[in-house]
């Protein structure tokens, strides 16, 4: 007790001292003031507005000095909005700097004002789109290389099926009917509604039968059946619009369907027709040179066309393209 005494005695006696022998000094450079001087909210006092500014807070950006500033959600200061701008995202629409906003699946961002905007049914991102005849949007991007004309469509399945065959060795002698439809024609035909089929590969069948009756002496009438004339119809239906690096991916699609139907017609299951489907694909936009486009059909949460993917795709992963053809052999018996 008596220590701190003396010790705060000692204090102030230097305070006093201090305080006698004090003339006005500027808070910056530590000179004499004399005449005007200037003094700041918290009581500092400096010779000239040189000073003053020195101890005012430096933007981050611009690395001005600066009286009222702007705080960035991080904390960090900025002389203006100006400034501070330069830290938000770049709206990849509007090419703003903006504060708030979406990131899209492709990671792509959008401003708050131009996410409101309608999306691309391919893409599924906002934008000032075309409004196609059946309802759909299509974005700009998009746009630009869709398919809109039925030869153009003809044209891209002819050279896709060149190239599965070459590289891929996968073909068939099918002569498939190719046609370009709209969304709704596409969703009549799959039999559903939910808009979210972008091809269908179809196959008819038709026999016409002939049967004999036979009539022998002393027996009974014997009739007999048989197969005259087979018929077969291939047909490929693709919705229009799909910008050409997509449109391959479906056409690849729908033609391993194609010869999973000439070599394994046998098989039901649906997650393997589509799985196969979705793993040809997948190499064909290897083959292609656009595997950025494989990441949805390794992350696609549906069981059917998702998970029947990943299952082929962990037979070919472990034991090879062989042990897949062994697998569908399984599947066809
Ligand atoms: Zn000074
Ligand atoms: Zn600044
Ligand atoms: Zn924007
Ligand atoms: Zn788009
Ligand atoms: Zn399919």
């Amino acid at each position: 007790m008596i220590r701190i005494k003396s010790i705060l005695s000692m204090l102030l006696f230097t305070v006093a001292i201090y305080a006698m022998a004090a003339t006005l000094r500027c808070s910056n450079c530590k000179k004499r003031i004399s005449g005007q001087y200037l003094k700041s909210s918290s009581g500092q006092i400096f010779c000239g507005s040189k000073c003053y500014k020195s101890i005012l807070p430096k933007c981050v950006v611009c690395k001005k000095r600066y009286n009222k500033g702007f705080v960035s959600a991080s904390g960090e200061k900025y002389c203006s909005k100006k400034c501070l701008s330069t830290t938000w995202k770049v709206c990849d629409l509007c090419k703003e700097h903006k504060p708030t906003g979406i990131i899209t699946h492709n990671k792509v961002f959008f401003c708050a004002t131009c996410a409101k905007l309608p999306k691309c049914f391919s893409c599924n991102e906002p934008d000032h789109c075309f409004k196609l005849s059946d309802g759909r949007n299509i974005c700009h991007k998009c746009k630009k290389t869709a398919i809109e004309k039925e030869f153009e469509a003809k044209k891209l399945l002819q050279s896709v099926r060149n190239v599965m065959r070459n590289e891929l060795k996968l073909f068939t002698d099918n002569k498939i009917t190719v046609r370009l439809v709209d969304q709704a024609t596409l969703s009549d035909i799959a039999g559903h509604s939910d808009n979210r089929e972008l091809g269908l590969y179809r196959y008819k069948c038709t026999y016409t039968t002939v049967t004999e009756t036979k009539k022998r002496l002393f027996h009974k009438e014997e009739k007999s059946t048989s197969i005259k004339n087979k018929k077969e119809f291939f047909s490929v239906l693709l919705l229009s619009h799909i910008p050409k690096k997509k449109m391959i991916e479906v056409i690849s699609h729908e033609l391993a369907h194609d010869w999973m139907q000439a070599y394994y017609p046998n098989i039901k299951d649906i997650k393997v027709k589509e799985g196969w489907a979705e793993y040809v694909a997948h190499l064909m936009n290897s083959v292609y040179g656009q595997n950025f486009m494989n990441s949805r059909m390794e992350n696609n949460p549906d069981p059917i066309y998702g998970g029947g993917f990943r299952k082929i795709k962990a037979i070919a992963d472990r034991d090879g393209n062989k042990a897949v053809i062994r697998y569908l052999e399984y599947c066809n018996k």
